[in-house]
């Protein structure tokens, strides 16, 4: 059973913060099938970290909804790499929308977390509860620790002013316009890549990170821009919303599923000078799901699909390459 609309977008004026990254553009995608008029910005037209020109822009341009995307992003080294970047830029970016937003009045916005924000500990499934109740994981809490101001940002502003905002943390994400840069990329795109040109070099084997064993969730990112646009429609309160599939898989067990999407047929080497990060993250999406959503896409769906989708940005002779191993 869903949950009554509470919130009409027909014939509103929305505009997606961070519209050119991963998030912000499956928002994008999934908003214009919506009737409603979306706001644009041209790419790096204004730096969200500068409080005064972020919030000129929404005064200005006086959207009704916001979906916050925009934000530093990456995987277990850039997160080592940057900690002042992905703590301060990250910071930055959400109160000045959040701030800026309730100063002109937007009548609803969806800051977009992540998993991340929960405590390595934490009982699995991780509930919406368990949120502050023990030490993050080491290897990315400048981001963690942003993205906990965000939605406690949200809930203030709700809690003191009355604003109409939300938060929601997706699980992993993957998918079009995914980050492909092996420093910085997250797992399953750095896998893709590398086991496409262990295949494309005839390698005997190729190297995953770590031990292989510790769990992730994956969710596609259109999944998620599908559940934001429902939680802005459904859903209004203080509690930050865990969207997740329910798909859980072992770092080995991707490396394999990546493998037989690819046609990689060589051996699997595990470096473990690499770090593994936390053992385990698996959202508890019942929340979400009582309120009416649920993922449907299979993990090996969704990665065919994304697989699709990198070849179709590559050079012709790459891509016709890799088309014949398939
Ligand atoms: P996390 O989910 O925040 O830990 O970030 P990542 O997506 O970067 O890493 C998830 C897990 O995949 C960690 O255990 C990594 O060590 C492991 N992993 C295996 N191979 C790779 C790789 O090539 N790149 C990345 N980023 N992670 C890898």
């Amino acid at each position: 059973m869903t949950e009554p609309e509470i919130y009409d977008l027909n014939g509103k004026r929305v505009w997606v913060a961070g519209e050119h990254g991963m998030v912000g553009s499956a928002l994008v995608r999934r908003l214009q099938r919506e009737h409603c008029s979306l706001l644009r910005m041209p790419r790096r037209a204004i730096d969200l970290r500068d409080q005064a020109a972020t919030s000129i822009w929404i005064k200005s341009c006086k959207p009704q909804v916001i979906f916050l995307a925009a934000a530093r992003v990456g995987g277990i080294a850039a997160n080592a790499a940057m900690p002042a970047q992905f703590l301060y830029d990250n910071v930055m970016i959400a109160a000045n929308i959040i701030h800026a937003a309730h100063e002109a009045g937007v009548e609803r916005l969806l800051f977009l977390g992540s998993t991340c924000i929960y405590p390595r500990d934490a009982a699995q499934p991780i509930r919406e509860e368990a949120l502050l109740t023990g030490p993050l994981e080491k290897t990315n809490e400048w981001y963690a620790i942003a993205k906990i101001a965000g939605l406690k940002l949200a809930q203030a502003y709700r809690r003191q002013y009355g604003a109409d905002f939300i938060s929601c943390q997706p699980t992993n994400l993957y998918g079009p316009g995914d980050n492909y840069d092996l420093d910085s990329s997250h797992v399953l795109p750095a896998l893709l890549r590398k086991i496409h040109e262990a295949k494309q070099a005839q390698a005997g084997s190729m190297t995953v990170w770590g031990t292989g064993r510790p769990m992730r969730e994956f969710l596609h990112v259109d999944d998620l821009a599908d559940a934001a646009v429902f939680l802005m429609r459904h859903y209004a309160g203080e509690m930050p919303i865990n969207v997740g599939s329910g798909q859980e898989i072992s770092i080995a067990g991707l490396a394999r599923l990546i493998s037989t999407v690819v046609g990689f047929e060589g051996e699997l080497v595990f470096d473990r000078t690499r770090p593994d990060g936390t053992a385990r993250k698996l959202a508890n999406s019942s929340r979400l799901n009582a309120l009416g959503w649920k993922s449907a896409r299979s993990l090996e769906d969704g990665v065919r699909q994304t697989y699709t989708d990198w070849l179709a940005t590559m050079p012709s002779d790459e891509r016709s390459n890799a088309a014949r191993t398939e």
